[in-house]
């Protein structure tokens, strides 16, 4: 059999597993502070579900989903994106009667068959971040701010963030035969698949990768009504009023069709073409379209995946072990092996090789494990009852202290 993964996904190794972790660790302190609680959500859902709320002529259900039909003779996808999922946990766990604010955040695996490359993958992470039931532009807003306040704990500075409307129902309406008329009018500008679609969905044109941006550039832009050009504008100030700056970017459309008035994305210029780091916005419409009540929502995913190239150079806390424990003779195996335990227990971390290898051997996976401190048990330390500590990183003597000292004596030399 030949060990390999499959083309798109990929194993995350240490020390990039650690650059995620940092990431989740900060995300959901900032959830904390922002009172968004944590929602698990399943993996698989019926394949319905991604079709009637992302949309059947979005590129994720249209050509990206891992659909297939289970033993039970079930049509089912794995999920590509996270908020159909909490729409469905939100209506059939009839969270609008709980009494407390629907703001919930997910962390987890989504899945797109697209084309693999650096910052694209089949499998990535996602952090998602949810308000449900609130149409206020404070909630939009807040929402938005969850995202800036990620972003600085990471120490991400230099991302732009862009901030459009695309109206509701009504201003949709209007537009959408404006727009029609203008992809009729350049239908040589347009791919094939999107000159297939627009008498579906002329907006999923602007938002081609292959020609959206030009014709975005020229297209006629959506007139927005009083009411949704008053939530846009109260917004924005919101967003000012809090020190946060963004651009209006009246061209970005975003691949979904549940969007509604307030959409938003979070760019680099460091990741080529894969220049998304986070995207947005409002759904006043899906819940209930859904068959949940009327409940208009807002939020936002975050690709860690994108982050993580981000962040790999930043600095960050070791995740090696403080000390690695050796035992340079038969006796010393156990003693050795119970120290391991008593220095743990005191919040130091502590790791070991195979006891059962020559002394050599062990102080050479010393050396490499990265750990500040080899402590080191042989038959003299036993007989004197206590312990040598050579360190690794750097030049200070070894030395030898009581076992009854460590592990408080080691804290303080490590520090
Ligand atoms: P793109 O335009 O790059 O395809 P998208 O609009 O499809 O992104 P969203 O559905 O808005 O992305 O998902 C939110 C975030 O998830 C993106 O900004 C990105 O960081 C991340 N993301 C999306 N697809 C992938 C993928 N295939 N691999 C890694 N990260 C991804
Ligand atoms: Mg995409």
């Amino acid at each position: 059999m030949n060990a390999h993964s499959l083309r798109g996904f990929r194993d995350i190794l240490p020390p990039e597993s650690e650059v995620f972790a940092g990431a989740e660790a900060a995300a959901r302190e900032v959830f904390r502070l922002y009172g968004y609680r944590e929602l698990r959500i399943p993996t698989i859902e019926a394949k319905e579900l991604f079709v009637k709320s992302t949309g059947d002529t979005t590129d994720i259900v249209e050509k990206e989903m891992y659909a297939f039909t289970d033993q039970g003779g079930r049509e089912v996808a794995v999920r590509p994106e996270g908020t159909p999922g909490v729409v469905r946990a939100y209506i059939e766990n009839n969270l609008s009667q709980s009494g407390r604010n629907a703001k919930y955040f997910y962390i987890g695996g989504m899945f797109r068959a697209e084309r693999p490359q650096a910052g694209r993958y089949r499998e990535f992470t996602q952090i998602g971040a949810e308000h449900i039931g609130n149409p206020s532009p404070f909630a939009d807003a807040e929402n938005i701010l969850v995202l800036f306040s990620i972003l600085d704990r990471l120490g991400l500075a230099g991302l732009s963030v862009e901030l459009n409307s695309l109206g509701c129902g009504g201003c949709r309406k209007n537009y959408r035969e404006t727009l029609l008329a203008y992809l009729k009018a350049n239908l040589d500008a347009l791919c094939e698949p999107c000159r297939n679609r627009i008498d579906r969905n002329p907006l999923r044109a602007l938002d081609c990768k292959a020609d959206g941006p030009a014709l975005a550039e020229k297209a006629p832009k959506m007139a927005l009504c009083a009411p949704c050009s008053a939530h846009f504008a109260k917004t924005q100030e919101l967003i000012k009023a809090a020190g946060r700056e963004f651009h209006v970017n009246p061209n970005m459309v975003r691949g979904l069709d549940y969007y509604t008035r307030t959409v938003f994305e979070v760019r680099t210029s460091a990741l080529g073409s894969q220049d998304a780091v986070a995207g947005g916005g409002r759904y006043d419409d899906l819940v209930k379209s859904m068959g949940g009540p009327q409940a208009p929502a807002i939020g936002w995913a975050m690709g860690l995946d994108r982050l993580a190239l981000l962040l790999k150079d930043k600095p960050r806390p070791s995740a090696d072990a403080e000390a690695f424990v050796v035992a340079a003779s038969e006796a010393a195996r156990e003693p050795a092996f119970k120290l391991l335990t008593e220095l743990r227990a005191a919040g130091i971390s502590a790791d070991s090789s195979n006891f059962e290898l020559s002394l050599k051997s062990q102080m050479r996976s010393a050396d490499k494990s990265g750990a500040a401190a080899a402590l080191i048990l042989g038959d003299d330390e036993l007989k004197n009852s206590s312990c040598s500590v050579k360190f690794l990183k750097d030049k200070r003597e070894q030395l030898t202290m009581p076992a009854a000292q460590l592990p408080a004596e080691l804290k303080k030399l490590l520090n």
